[in-house]
């Protein structure tokens, strides 16, 4: 029975969802919590608690930060009430990096404007829009092909944002009265020594939880990274980085192809850990 799915996007970042299809999508599902954890942003939430006290679904303010450390490395937060002036800087860098990327399309021709691009996808823009209106244009097959051929990294349309350092982004999570997880650990290519040196950095500034289970992570990989967070003391979290249509392959709740189960008990520590 799968019963959370703790990392979920919506239409306030990059997913294509509104917060509350993706409430009564979870509700239909049969999942009993989901967390809205959305890129730097938590303007999901008002549309998700409104749409789960119909259908008696639990929602999780969370929020996913992008930080960097090397490599760029996501810390979820979870029960965020205020984060105000570090999202303010993110939201103002990624509102920069945007209007570069935009503009770098419009002086190759193609009908693209960032106030036309507000105005249609809400105001928490990422790569993935510019993916889709590549598609649309004819430009790209699919969202793949945007990111190997545009948007992703090196790419003709790739802009880099200045993301904020690792330590700082932890702690501004901490200051939130969010629990700061850290998100699928194995996105960062570290073997295990590597990887237990970025959580416990993390742990230094005041990290409280590792995301075990993920979209695509195999059982074995689960078990690593449970037997990891118990190691170190720290909460296992799973879920499926849902993201509508920008991502297919992966559905709410069940990750790809059925891979993902997170149970609730999992929420229930959560909840403690953050005085809820
Ligand atoms: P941004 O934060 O605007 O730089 O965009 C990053 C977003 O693009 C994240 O949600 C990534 O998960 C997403 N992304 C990266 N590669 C791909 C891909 N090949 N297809 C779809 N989304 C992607
Ligand atoms: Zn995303
Ligand atoms: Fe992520
Ligand atoms: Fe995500």
């Amino acid at each position: 029975m799968r019963e959370i799915d703790l990392h979920v996007h919506t239409t306030a970042s990059d997913g294509t969802d509104a917060p509350a299809e993706v409430v009564r999508r979870a509700a239909m599902l049969g999942l009993r919590a989901v967390a809205i954890t959305d890129h730097d942003n938590v303007g999901g939430y008002a549309g998700a608690f409104s749409a789960a006290h119909d259908c008696g679904m639990e929602v999780v303010p969370g929020i996913e930060v992008s930080t960097k450390y090397g490599v760029a490395v996501h810390i979820l937060g979870y029960y965020v009430e205020n984060l105000v002036p570090l999202l303010a800087d993110i939201v103002n860098d990624r509102d920069r990096r945007n209007e570069k990327v935009a503009a770098l399309m419009a002086s190759d021709g193609l009908p693209v404007s960032y106030g036309m691009m507000k105005k249609r996808f809400g105001d928490v823009i990422g790569r993935p829009h510019f993916g889709e209106l590549l598609i649309e244009f004819g430009l790209a097959r699919d969202m793949d092909d945007a990111f190997a051929r545009f948007v992703g990294k090196g790419m003709k349309y790739y802009v880099p944002r200045t993301i904020i350092d690792l330590d700082s982004s932890v702690e501004a999570i901490v200051a939130s009265g969010a629990v700061p997880v850290l998100a699928h650990p194995f996105q960062y290519k570290k073997n295990d020594s590597e990887l237990r040196e970025l959580i416990e950095r993390c742990m230094d500034h005041g990290l409280r939880g590792l995301e075990c289970r993920y979209s695509g992570y195999s059982p074995e990989q689960s078990a690593y990274l449970e037997c990891l967070a118990e190691e170190y003391g720290l909460l296992k979290t799973g879920g499926s980085d849902y993201h509508g249509s920008h991502k297919p392959h992966i559905a709410l709740g069940s990750g790809i192809d059925g891979n993902l189960e997170v149970p609730y008990e999992w929420l229930e520590r959560l909840k403690e850990a953050a005085g809820q």
